[in-house]
């Protein structure tokens, strides 16, 4: 038997140095730490450039602002609609809003679908979830994939769910919104990372923060923060009569009480960050902070979401954190979408996600700073305001069919990007194409049937009903006495 020759064995040594590298670090697979935080615009966020106006040296949000700078900030991140459910399932399944199909409250996820939190735990992460509002709650699907996951929010009173379905939700919200609840998050959170991190496996934490969402009530050392001057009669409670207001600073306290709320929220942000300092994993965790929708802060007379499909509620943050892989301190000008954010979490951790998501990964974004990004395909229900929705923006354009007023609108953003003069359009030029972006809406819409069939779901359209065993989810959730 001859022997080796010398480049060859040292050959063989390395590739069994590599082997050893890969087989004594099972845990060098990342963990994720995914943050939704509710309501919060991009242009609210310090990362981007802002300064409240009345005290510019106070930032709204200096840990996020750190994450920004120790990773990539996507400038034009967009969600899929206005409002939390869709969009949050759009986070979860990669898919835009038509495609998952969650798009109102009677609707749960297919089971058929793979969410992330699935993708993740079939592949060995540890993974929990801890969200503080009521359209995060399991019934809808979210709890696919969890080995643990747990309301931190409100107990909504059992009364509030005494009709045949889901109760009355406008209750349900006013009595839900007015609640604190970081603290409760936070504690539940960290405990349980502490414990993950102790363990064998890489884990995902996905916790959604619910304070930054109206109603407006930090705690009494955050909500004065940003206004110490204003005299007038307004809370952050129910901020729906702005028309009843006679002042702009009632309008500026209010939005000065929203920062106080995102002040409030970054601050158990920056206690996260600390503790995977603490726990030695800060450089082998993917930290993302995002949101599911922005908010209207009376530009076009209204306040909150779930109305429109304007900028003001669908540009959202979207930072993303991991040494040695994602690249530090980056701006991306790309379009980003939130349903981007799956497959790109699947190509950081080497995970091969399914092939019929249409989230596309934000890698090449950070890696080519010329790469356009992706069109946003929009949608919104709202039955109850008799509100249906379809659309698309493109970092140039913006496009919009009422499906209720059968009216479509069209925007040169270049040159309207505050979107004040749509250009009309009718159905028959819709069907016609009549200019490329309306030709691209149509094919959009109409290529819908078509996706859905590609997706592995039963497709039977199934409907959220107060079963038993939903009842019991209820239950577990804090929705329901146990008596
Ligand atoms: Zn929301």
């Amino acid at each position: 038997m001859s022997r080796l020759s010398p480049v060859f064995s040292r050959l063989i040594l390395l590739g069994a140095l590599a082997l050893a590298a890969c087989s004594s670090k099972p845990d060098d697979r990342p963990n994720v730490l995914l943050l939704s935080l509710d309501s919060v615009r991009a242009d609210r966020i310090s990362a981007t450039g802002y300064r409240p106006p009345t005290h510019p040296d106070v930032l709204t949000t200096p840990h996020i602002d750190r994450l920004a700078a120790e990773g990539v900030m996507f400038e034009n991140a967009f969600s899929t609609t206005s409002w939390t459910l869709p969009s949050h399932m759009a986070i979860f399944t990669g898919l835009h809003d038509v495609l998952h199909g969650v798009i109102d409250k009677d609707r749960p996820l297919d089971r058929g679908l793979t969410t992330l939190p699935e993708l993740l735990h079939e592949n060995g992460w540890t993974t929990g979830g801890f969200f503080s509002g009521p359209y995060l709650n399991p019934v809808f699907g979210f709890g696919q994939g969890f080995d643990h996951y747990v309301n931190c929010g409100t107990v909504v009173p059992p009364e509030l769910f005494a009709d045949s379905k889901l109760g009355d939700w406008r209750e349900i919200h006013r009595f839900s919104h007015e609640t604190v609840t970081s603290p409760k998050l936070f504690g539940e959170a960290s405990t349980w990372i502490r414990q993950a991190a102790a363990t064998d496996q890489p884990f995902l934490a996905f916790i959604h923060w619910w304070d930054p969402h109206y109603d407006y009530k930090a705690p009494a050392n955050y909500n004065r923060m940003f206004d110490t001057q204003y005299t007038g009669e307004w809370t952050g409670l129910r901020n729906e009569d702005v028309y009843k207001m006679v002042e702009n600073a009632d309008i500026d306290f209010i939005l000065s009480l929203y920062d106080a709320e995102l002040r409030y929220t970054d601050h158990f942000i920056g206690r996260l960050l600390d503790l995977l300092e603490e726990l030695d994993i800060d450089d082998e965790t993917l930290v993302i902070v995002t949101s599911d929708h922005g908010e209207e802060f009376y530009e076009r007379t209204r306040w909150g979401h779930q109305r429109s499909l304007f900028d003001e509620v669908l540009r959202v943050p979207l930072v993303m954190r991991l040494p040695g892989s994602v690249p530090k301190g980056v701006s991306v000008a790309g379009q980003a979408r939130i349903q981007d954010i799956y497959p790109t979490v699947a190509e950081l951790l080497q995970l091969p996600p399914p092939r019929y998501l249409s989230g596309q990964s934000l890698v090449p974004l950070w890696n080519d700073s010329d790469h356009p990004g992706y069109a946003q395909q929009l949608h919104m229900l709202v039955p109850h305001r008799e509100i249906e929705l379809s659309g698309l923006r493109t970092p140039t354009e913006k496009i919009i069919w009422d499906h209720s007023a059968k009216t479509g609108s069209y925007w040169n953003l270049e040159r309207d990007p505050l979107e004040a003069k749509p250009l009309p359009f009718t159905e028959e030029e819709l069907e016609a194409g009549k200019h490329p972006a309306i030709a691209a809406l149509r094919d959009y819409m109409q290529s819908i049937p078509a996706e859905r069939e590609r997706l592995p779901i039963s497709g039977d359209e199934a409907r959220i009903e107060l079963d038993e065993s939903m009842k019991l989810e209820l239950e577990e959730a804090g929705y329901f006495g146990k008596d």
